[in-house]
């Protein structure tokens, strides 16, 4: 198994006669210093990390390679603070939660070679990039415009009650519609707008239990307890998916999600700083993991971005520059967004949210696609 401290930071700067891979060259991505030893590629690679790939290439144990770089940490581990309080950290009042949120960031912008040592941030494509070393069969590639997913994750009455109204009138006219995760058991649910959500054609999942931060640490039995009680919500609602509170995922909770869902989407690309430090699965395709497809948040989430100081200007233009990447590489694009005001539920989020969905209607590169819709059509397994 690849570790942490095996991942290294290198540029493909030539690919040799292998067109699979022109998305990489100049993209700056972490592979594993043994498989670059052991399979001779090391000889073209410099101290400044610059790497020239040898024409005639014929790797099939890069395929390998890249189920290692996606599970190497893919599934946090250690607790993040939020885990380790005796109480839900939801009961601090959210101007609170930010402000811890907020001093956390900036503490944390400056430190960056210390929470994306792998993956980096804010995109890191290298288990991509060994997939396609393997061959052009490793990594079945979408025909046709990119694939982008919207989703938010509804974590309050606020959220649910601002997505209605500020947010699906902006995706509908773009002809978009969003994949929407409700937290089950925090706050009474109005059911009704639920239903709303579904009747103007937007998805619906299932988004933890109580958003206390803690499910993914319970024994079994606790856990799958948890996900039992909200299987009639899910029934009444159509939901096929699980997003887990906060991104705080484990192997073992994934199997038991897979009982209940189709497709989960908690693990991001590039994580940042949160939940943990050096977070993600390092590649922007679904996949299939513990009996479940994967859909990889690929784009850095709003919560992240705001909490590092970004300005929406700036995180527009991060977004459009990682969705570019994205689509060159044959990627999906995933964005989650939180809807309450202290997110993106505010003037200067919606204009940036609004100009990402303008570039991506007219670019011509990409089409939205629900997500539930997005794990009928990939070669996943589909558990019934
Ligand atoms: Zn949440």
């Amino acid at each position: 198994m690849i570790a942490l401290a095996d991942m290294i930071p290198v540029r493909p700067v030539r690919i040799g006669d292998n067109p699979g891979l022109a998305w990489a060259e100049g993209l700056t991505l972490s592979l594993p210093r043994p498989f670059l030893e052991a399979s001779g590629l090391a000889a073209g690679l410099d101290s400044r990390g610059d790497l020239r790939l040898p024409d005639g290439l014929a790797l099939p144990e890069a395929a390998a390679a890249a189920a290692s770089v996606r599970e190497c940490r893919a599934f946090p581990g250690e607790r993040p603070v939020s885990s380790r309080l005796p109480f839900s950290y939801h009961v601090l009042p959210a101007v609170v939660r930010q402000f811890v949120a907020k001093a956390m960031g900036r503490r944390l912008r400056g430190r960056q070679g210390h929470w994306a040592r792998f993956p980096l941030w804010p995109l890191d494509l290298g288990a991509d990039f060994l997939a396609d070393l393997a061959g052009p069969d490793a990594s079945a590639r979408p025909a046709g415009p990119t694939p982008v997913v919207l989703s938010h994750d509804l974590d309050s009455a606020e959220g649910l009650a601002n997505v209605v109204e500020l947010f699906l009138p902006l995706e509908e006219a773009h002809g978009a519609r969003s994949m929407n995760f409700v937290v089950p058991k925090a706050w009474p649910l109005d059911e009704g707008l639920l239903g709303e959500i579904a009747a103007r054609g937007h998805g619906l999942g299932i988004h933890g239990h109580d958003h206390g931060n803690t499910t993914w640490l319970l024994d079994g039995p606790a856990r799958r307890h948890r996900l039992e009680q909200s299987r009639d919500l899910a029934r009444r609602h159509g939901m096929a998916g699980y997003r887990a509170p906060s991104l705080l995922r484990s192997r073992e909770l994934l199997r038991d999600v897979a009982a209940c869902y189709r497709f989960d989407s908690s693990i991001p690309t590039s994580g940042g700083p949160f939940p943990v430090p050096n977070n993600g699965c390092a590649t922007a395709r679904p996949f299939a993991l513990e009996g479940l497809l994967e859909i990889p948040l690929s784009l850095p989430r709003d919560g992240s971005l705001l909490f590092l100081g970004h300005a929406p200007g700036e995180i527009l233009a991060l977004w459009q520059a990682t969705a570019a990447a994205i689509a060159r590489s044959g990627g999906v694009v995933v964005l989650l967004t939180h809807c309450e005001k202290r997110f993106s539920g505010n003037a200067p989020m919606l204009a940036a949210y609004t100009a990402f969905l303008d570039h991506l209607a007219t670019s011509g590169t990409y089409r939205f696609v629900r997500m539930d819709a997005l794990a009928d059509c990939a070669n996943g397994p589909h558990p019934a």
